[in-house]
């Protein structure tokens, strides 16, 4: 039997049949239709009929940005999608004869990383995403922690400094605004000397380890640690999985995360260390991770 997964993401939604083993079995993608409510409903029962076309399939996962209810269901609210309480779980399954769930995309990209990925000989995992802001989710137990509410692991804001910078959620000093790729293009510019300096060039000079950028990395991983030091307090994992385009500078980046970590825990030198790794599904995480948490709700049912 196979699992379909669906990842929306703001330029493309990306949809893939999936083996229990986390493979992919085939995939496509279509442009995202993000304006429209019913235009994006629509691309998704395409992609999901597309998928299933002959295969055994017991289930259907869909990822996408936004605070999803804990009874993955509802879309109370997508940034970059006009979904504002979009009962999308009980309108897909109106269309198709598949049972579905619907997950915040972070959430399900951390699944899939504890399954099949850095996370998979761990039952407590943390990860961190590091894109344009800063995602995360996490695993306690062996079960994905989403919250009362659904909108829990919401990892990028959480403080790390009081009246810090401002964040685009409205408050000040959350990690995403230290932590997350536009902070790292502020800390290449200030490494620099270059105010002018955009992302691709940044990339470059990271892809040629250039000093000044393992620099400004390592500020970014200070913070990281930093954050990772105070969600130790609270979830005590066994492992960090650090994911997200930054990643890639591997142990550039979690060299100073693991010593920033060491020196903000609580209890230093007492606490059993976590360890830190970088993610591994990276591109696939997110239709693995849908396709997946769609297997596990379909085997309750
Ligand atoms: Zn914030």
């Amino acid at each position: 039997m196979y699992s379909i997964g669906i990842d929306i993401g703001g330029t493309k939604i990306a949809g893939a049949l999936v083996n229990d083993l986390g493979e992919i079995i085939s995939q496509t993608q279509v442009p995202s239709p993000a304006q429209s409510a019913q235009a994006m409903e629509d691309a998704i029962v395409g992609l999901i009929q597309e998928l299933s076309a002959g295969n055994p399939v017991r289930a259907a996962g869909v990822a996408a940005a936004g605070f999803i209810d804990a009874a993955q269901s509802t879309v109370y609210y997508a940034p970059n999608i006009a979904w504002r309480n979009e009962p999308l779980k009980d309108k897909l399954e109106a269309r198709i004869d598949l049972p579905i769930v619907i997950e915040n995309d972070a959430n399900a990209a951390g699944w899939a990383e504890y399954r099949f990925g850095a996370g998979k000989s761990f039952t407590h995992m943390t990860m961190l995403t590091i894109g344009t802001g800063v995602g995360g989710a996490i695993i306690a137990s062996g079960e994905l922690f989403t919250g009362g509410f659904g909108a829990g692991a919401e990892l990028g804001h959480l403080r790390v400094q009081p009246n810090g910078l401002e964040c685009g959620c409205g408050q000040r000093g959350c990690i995403e605004a230290y932590g997350s790729g536009r902070a790292l293009l502020r800390y290449l510019r200030e490494e620099t000397g270059n105010p002018d300096l955009d992302a691709d060039q940044g990339k470059k000079l990271l892809e040629i380890g250039d000093e000044a950028a393992w620099r400004a990395v390592s500020t970014l991983g200070n913070w990281m640690g930093i954050a990772c030091a105070s969600l130790s307090a609270v979830l005590d994992p066994q492992v960090y999985v650090i994911g997200g385009g930054v990643a890639a500078a591997g142990e550039h980046l979690l060299k100073p995360i693991r010593d920033s970590f060491l020196a903000n825990v609580s209890a230093k030198g007492y606490h059993p260390e976590p360890e830190f790794r970088i993610a591994e599904l990276v591109n696939d995480a997110g239709v693995v991770g849908a396709a997946d948490l769609a297997r596990k709700h379909a085997e309750k049912l």
